[in-house]
């Protein structure tokens, strides 16, 4: 069949892939540690649950409005007031079928052919492929060797009369790291000067450790919300650990809310009211769940940390958010995906290669899983790679020999 050029184009998700791949070597029997997707082990909080049941046994599960169920709306809005300062309108809401709708959204609303988006690596693998579904051009900017932190002259140096937007993920997925307020108060001031629109992909914004706060861009313009530059994405997957509730939201000015309505409600027509139904009591019940999962989750990078420093040869900034590290493993190769692969052979890990973020020579790690899968899948692959390290291990019930070095 002869199949769409732009399309054909579009690269797999790796973290589906390599979650597929994990998942058909545990069914075979295979002592797998998956430390490969961000997804937090949790149970759905029970304000979701209980919210999501009883709109499922009333049986109105109908459509819904496009933008979102004015009840939803509401807990957003209320959300927006508590955790962002800013009084928004329902007519600033939409709600999608999770954050990643709503940022392709966004990308179809403003984008026109060849218009460029800005993206700081490491990014999020899937900023790229929707900017170009978009027909946008990502434009990348790395960070200085050995840093996960764009300087913000590096940004404003890509910057043409092309720009359209910038995608702004802090805490960041896959690097763990939180920029510093001046680096957003200096985009925000960029963004307006120079009419850019500032995306903020906020999925993250409480999973932060110790003093780090994620500081919402919104604290550094004077505008008001339908003048202003700036548009957020949030929603339940990480948090909640509501991945598969599908949930996300946008706050946007009107004119843009509205477009993207339009294209919602052509595409996927609303989002299932069950679903909204479990975000608006996950919203509207004890946040207490959040901080839960918040302090296990700082645990468990603590003990990352704990584990890497003994892993000669591998450097790792250490996370100050999120649920991923990202090891620099270039004493080994600088081949992420080769390494990847030879992880998953020899010691039944699954990382992600750094170079779907834009950071070959890295390996992403989610710790977001049990203490010990984090413990025993940092063990195996320090057993893969370092050699100073003990040369037996046991996969499952199987010892296992080093015999490659
Ligand atoms: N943005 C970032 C940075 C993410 O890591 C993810 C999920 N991995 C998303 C957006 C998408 O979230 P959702 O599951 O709500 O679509």
């Amino acid at each position: 069949m002869k199949l769409s050029k732009l399309a054909s184009e579009i690269a797999e998700s790796p973290t589906f892939a390599l979650n597929e791949e994990a998942r058909l070597l545990r069914e075979r029997g295979e002592a797998v540690i998956n430390l490969g997707i961000g997804e937090p082990k949790n149970k759905t909080p029970i304000a979701a649950i209980l919210a999501s049941a009883a709109r499922l046994t009333s049986g109105e599960v109908k459509y819904t409005p496009p933008d979102g169920l004015p009840s939803m709306k509401k807990a957003v809005i209320r959300y927006t007031e508590e955790n962002y300062d800013r009084l928004v309108a329902p007519e600033n809401v939409s709600i999608t079928n999770g954050a990643k709708q709503s940022l392709f959204n966004i990308l179809y609303s403003i984008l026109n052919p060849q218009d460029e988006v800005i993206i700081i690596a490491p990014y999020w693998v899937s900023y790229t492929e929707m900017i170009k579904m978009c027909m946008g051009i990502p434009v990348v900017v790395t960070p200085e060797d050995g840093t996960f932190t764009p300087r913000f002259e590096d940004i404003e140096r890509v910057v043409t009369s092309s720009t359209r937007a910038i995608i702004v993920n802090s805490p960041n997925n896959p690097s763990g790291a939180v920029y510093p307020p001046e680096l957003i108060e200096k985009i925000v001031a960029m963004c307006e000067k120079k009419g850019i629109v500032m995306i903020c992909d906020d999925i993250y914004h409480k999973l932060t450790f110790d003093r780090n706060v994620a500081v919402p861009a919104y604290r550094f313009t004077k505008k008001d919300i339908e003048n202003s530059n700036i548009v957020v994405v949030n929603g339940v997957a990480k948090l909640y650990g509501m991945t598969g509730f599908r949930i996300g939201w946008v706050i946007a000015p009107r004119d843009l809310t509205r477009i993207m309505t339009n294209v919602l409600g052509q595409t996927t027509s609303c989002v299932s009211p069950i679903a909204q139904a479990a975000a608006e009591g996950a919203l509207n019940g004890l946040q207490s769940v959040v901080e839960a999962l918040r302090l296990q989750i700082q645990n468990n990078r603590d003990v990352v940390m704990q584990e890497m420093r003994t892993f000669n040869g591998v450097r790792l900034i250490e996370p100050k958010g999120t649920f991923y590290a990202l090891p620099d493993i270039r004493a080994f190769s600088n081949n992420s995906v080769e390494v990847s692969r030879f992880l998953l052979k020899k010691a039944m890990v699954v990382v992600v290669p750094g170079k779907e973020f834009g950071m070959e020579g890295h390996i992403r790690l989610s710790f977001a899983g049990s203490v010990k899968d984090v413990t025993e899948g940092i063990a195996r692959i320090k057993w893969a790679l370092d050699p100073t390290s003990p040369n037996e291990i046991y996969i499952g019930d199987k010892k296992m020999i080093r015999d490659w070095m």
